[in-house]
């Protein structure tokens, strides 16, 4: 085999690899392709060089370019490589290249045998390659890329050495020339492998992240088909079991979906499946639980299309908003009550100044002689306006803000003190209000809180008794401490409210609010007395202890 063969196979094999990595540089444009393409370049300058230099006698210039180019070659693939598999290539190393570049060149010029000059170059070189191939031994890659690359590596390293030696061997040379050819080969081949082996290798660790997130998220994440392979569902994260109560593989098609959405919404479901393709907002609907429960979800997907432009999947999100819901429509009630009580206040005060004109002529009228024979219809008709005059200012002074105003009171005093507005309110429901007050020590009270914890307890005892019950309003004291207690023959308090007692909005009742017991808890809390239930089916008696000061 002639050198020229030798020669001419290597520098073809060269160009196909410049192409390659020119390819994978303009593809990825990571700087180690750039480097590799420019050695790759440099490297079949050199062995055109070569040619010239060994067989044909050449001009000292085209030695110092050989020698030149030989080391920036050999620099950029170290360094390109060190670069591709996250390391930094030493000063070191470069420094001494370059010294060792112009010592050589000056070597050359002053005409020192070829063989003596060369042996530094090649001893440098080989142990950067050699070096260079340890390095890529130790990445944490698995597959054929990284021994093909790292022992590639070191035996150019090793076959740089015998260089000065046998270069002059004539038959020797081509096949010195054709080997460091290959294994060139082979290392430019292997950092391509290397190259898809850690991008490989990086996608599965994104695959196993993502995977980590989709699965613990709390949202679900879903991905539907519509065309092409298995239509319908094609995965569904596990937190479904927590939004619906169903696990991801009971659920396979739309029509599952549509099973357990609330009837109300599946209209504005099939909307949305209808206009996919120009709907990227978030879409909220009810869907029924395994245990019956309603669940608020809101949803946001997205379509997207295959190769040929047709819509292929549907990736989407579903997020269990029920408690934001509900709060919302807790706040929404609050805020209707509070529209209400404002109203009912400004009605009341409307409502007593006519009351005023009345009560202003009867008095007037009940006095005149010609009217005496009517005194007891007047003093009765001015009675029941005075009753009613009190009722409003009880309801009036209730509406009003004021400060915490704890003064030494009498409980009994504020019981009476709401008879008329209690009794008022019982009188509607056909329910009778029966008092026993006793004898008990003045108390530190807010007057206007324990009237709201009295009207709250009074209000769900008149609301849990048909008509023709008793409502009894009792106060005591005995073992260092006051009581007032608010008993009725309701039917007692379901299971589900015992265990959230004191919880705000909890509620059995259509219009209710469920603020009524959470405020007595407060009221009791703030006054340092205990509130106590008893309830059962013939009754419930709700009492609030103080202590006596
Ligand atoms: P609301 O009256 O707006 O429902 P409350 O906090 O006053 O809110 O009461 C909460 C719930 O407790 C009521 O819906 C009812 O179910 C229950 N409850 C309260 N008082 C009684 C009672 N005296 N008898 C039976 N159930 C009661
Ligand atoms: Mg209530």
């Amino acid at each position: 085999m002639s050198i020229d063969t030798a020669i001419t196979t290597a520098v073809i094999a060269n160009i196909l690899m410049v192409i390659t990595y020119a390819y994978l540089y303009i593809q990825y444009r990571h700087g180690y392709f750039a480097k590799w393409t420019i050695a790759w370049l440099l490297h079949g300058l050199r062995m055109a060089f070569s040619e010239t230099i060994y067989i044909h006698q050449s001009s000292k210039l085209v030695v110092v370019g050989y020698i030149v180019i030989s080391f920036i070659y050999s620099l950029l693939v170290i360094s390109g490589t060190t670069e591709f598999v996250g390391k930094k290539l030493s000063k070191i190393w470069t420094g001494t290249g370059m010294f060792l570049t112009v010592i050589i060149c000056f070597a050359a010029i002053i005409d020192i045998p070829q063989y003596i000059y060369m042996i530094p170059g090649v001893l440098f070189i080989g142990s950067v390659y050699i070096a260079t191939g340890i390095v890529i031994r130790g990445i944490n890659i698995k597959g054929i890329g990284k021994t093909l690359t790292s022992w590639g590596f070191i035996l150019v390293g090793l076959h740089l050495f015998d260089m000065p030696f046998l270069l002059h061997i004539n038959w020797i040379a081509p096949w010195g020339y054709l080997l460091d050819g290959v294994l060139r080969f082979f290392v430019a081949i292997g950092i391509i492998f290397v190259y898809y082996e850690k991008t490989r290798n990086e996608l599965d660790k994104q695959r196993i992240y993502y995977k980590l997130l989709t699965e613990n998220a709390t949202d679900v994440i879903y991905r539907y088909r519509i065309i092409g392979g298995h239509q319908g569902f094609e995965y569904i994260s596990p937190a479904i079991k927590q939004l619906i109560g169903y696990e991801s593989d009971d659920i396979k098609s739309i029509k599952d979906i549509l099973n357990i959405v609330h009837h109300e919404d599946r209209r504005k479901i099939n909307e949305i499946i209808r206009v996919m393709s120009n709907n990227d907002g978030f879409v909220s609907f009810r869907l029924r639980h395994k245990n019956g429960e309603l669940v608020w979800a809101e949803q946001k997907a997205s379509l997207f299309f295959d190769p040929d432009g047709r819509p292929a999947t549907v990736d989407g999100i579903v997020r269990d908003v029920t408690k934001r819901v509900l709060l919302e429509q807790d706040v929404a009630r609050l805020d209707r009550l509070n529209i209400a009580g404002q109203m009912a206040a400004s009605l009341a005060h409307e409502v007593r100044n006519p009351l005023t004109t009345v009560q202003g002529y009867l008095q007037l009228m009940g006095s005149r002689p010609e009217f005496q024979s009517f005194k007891d219809q007047f003093f009765m008709l001015l009675n029941e306006l005075d009753r009613t005059n009190g009722i409003i200012t009880e309801y009036l002074s209730l509406s009003k803000d004021k400060l915490l105003d704890i003064k030494r009171r009498s409980l009994n005093d504020i019981v009476l003190a709401l008879h008329a507005l209690i009794q008022a309110d019982a009188v509607v429901s056909k329910v009778e209000v029966r008092l026993k007050l006793a004898k008990i020590p003045e108390l530190f009270l807010d007057d206007k809180e324990i009237k709201q914890l009295l009207l709250n307890l009074t209000r769900n005892a008149i609301e849990a008794m048909p008509a023709g019950g008793l409502l009894e309003i009792e106060t005591g004291a005995g073992g260092g401490e006051v009581f007032l207690s608010v008993r009725d023959q309701g039917p007692g308090m379901s299971q589900e409210i015992l265990q959230n007692l004191g919880k705000p909005f909890i509620t059995t009742k259509e219009g209710g609010t469920g603020l009524g017991l959470a405020i007595c808890y407060r009221i009791a809390g703030r006054h340092n007395a205990k509130l106590n239930i008893e309830t059962g089916q013939t009754g419930t008696m709700i009492s609030i202890r103080f202590r006596k000061h």
